[in-house]
This record gives C-alpha cells, sequence and structure tokens, in this order.
C-alpha cells in the first residue's frame, strides 16, 4: 500500500497567508548541547493555528461554534476521493463540480494547480460561493483544497460560513501533487488543543485496492 504525505513540512521561511511575515513559524532552540556534546536540545515553536496544513472547526467563522476538539475522529480518519480540478483557473465553481460523482456523506480532496506551487499566491484558485453552496446541498461530509484558504476575495467569507455552518469539515493547506484523482483512505489528526478554531494537522491518505474504489461508486 503506498501511503501519500499530502501535509505542508512547517518551517520558518514556509509560505503563508498573504506572506504575512508575522504568521510565520518561529522556532526557538531554549537549550542545547554543550561543545562536548552532553546535555539536550530543547525546542520551543510559535505556530498559528493556520500554518501549513490544517483543519478549520465552526469557531473559526462562527461566534458560538465548536471548537476543533471537538471534531469527532470518524470525520477526520475515513475514506476520501481526490477530484482533478488542475484544469480550473481563478476559482471552482458548482459547474465545475457538477462534473463528478459523488454523494451525501462523501469527503472531497480538492485537487487544483496550487498544488505545483510552493509560495504563497495571491491568485490561488479557491472554492467559490456557488461551489459550496453545491457541496453543502449534496450533503458532503468534508472537503480539502490544497490551497492556505478555501475562501479568497469574497468579502463575507461565504465559503467557509456555508460550509462550517452545515458541519463540513475542511482542511486547508493539502498538498496533492502527487496524488492521482481517485479513492483513498485518509487519517488526517489536528493537534489536540483544547478551545482554539483551528490546528495544524498531519493528513495522510492510503491508496485503496481498485475493487474498493469502484464499490463505491454510485
Ligand atoms: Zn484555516
Amino acid at each position: 500500500v503506498r501511503i501519500y504525505d499530502v501535509s505542508m513540512t512547517i518551517h520558518p521561511r514556509m509560505a503563508v497567508w498573504k506572506r504575512n511575515q508575522e504568521r510565520l513559524p518561529v522556532f526557538t532552540i531554549e537549550r542545547d548541547f554543550d561543545v562536548d556534546g552532553t546535555g539536550s536540545r530543547q525546542t520551543r515553536v510559535s505556530l498559528d493555528m493556520h500554518t501549513g496544513t490544517h483543519v478549520d472547526a465552526p469557531l473559526h467563522f462562527l461566534a458560538h461554534g465548536s471548537p476543533i476538539e471537538n471534531t469527532g475522529l470518524d470525520k477526520l480518519v475515513r475514506p476520501v476521493r481526490v477530484l482533478d480540478l488542475t484544469n480550473v483557473e481563478d476559482k471552482i465553481t458548482r459547474l465545475d463540480l457538477e462534473n463528478f460523482r459523488f454523494g451525501a456523506g462523501d469527503f472531497l480532496l480538492l485537487k487544483t494547480k496550487n498544488s505545483y506551487v510552493d509560495e504563497f499566491d495571491f491568485e490561488f484558485v479557491y472554492l467559490e460561493r456557488t461551489g459550496a453552496a453545491y457541496l453543502v446541498e449534496r450533503e458532503i461530509a468534508g472537503v480539502g483544497i490544497d490551497a492556505l484558504g478555501i475562501d479568497r476575495s469574497q468579502a463575507d467569507h461565504a465559503t467557509h460560513k456555508q460550509l462550517l455552518s452545515n458541519e463540513i469539515v475542511i482542511i486547508e493547506g493539502l498538498r496533492l501533487g502527487d496524488v492521482p484523482a481517485g479513492d483513498y483512505f485518509m487519517v488526517a489528526l489536528p493537534l489536540k488543543l483544547q478551545g482554539v478554531e483551528a490546528a495544524p494537522a498531519r493528513v495522510i491518505l492510503f491508496g485503496v485496492p481498485e475493487n474498493e474504489g469502484a464499490a463505491q461508486e454510485r
């Protein structure tokens, strides 16, 4: 079974939202080895919760929404479908998504040309409000995208709000460049932090046998 690590590596010069320097993770070595090699190292990292690959909780955009520790593992450790949207320019709309087969309870990972760009791109491909509305209508369980945000240039944050208010899990910052479209089993584990609106996560995908994938087709 091939394992795909679809997480970003967290480091001090990584891509961050709008290239805002204040969002860069800060690594501080608080204690280190002596010159003779004795002792030990201890590092402290200061991390924005939306750094790299991360999971958003309803509390991100809903004042009384639930925090990340309430997002059950059953919603994050499960089958997923990677959709090839690499031909889409600018934004993913309802029309783009209508080409694909999926339905209630499915978890979709949207693979776009973002997966082939490493620095933060101000014009990244995002999920536009009609695309989000369509996913709500189809009652999907979750959606992931290969950009640091699922929303861009929509002043009312319509995409986040529609998804989060319908308890649809959002994963952002995926790296799907090596992953062909198809069905996989996902393990997405946000850090178990209390009361926060999002948390960085290690996300991996396992290939599933051909017949298992076919069985999921409707
Ligand atoms: Zn986020």
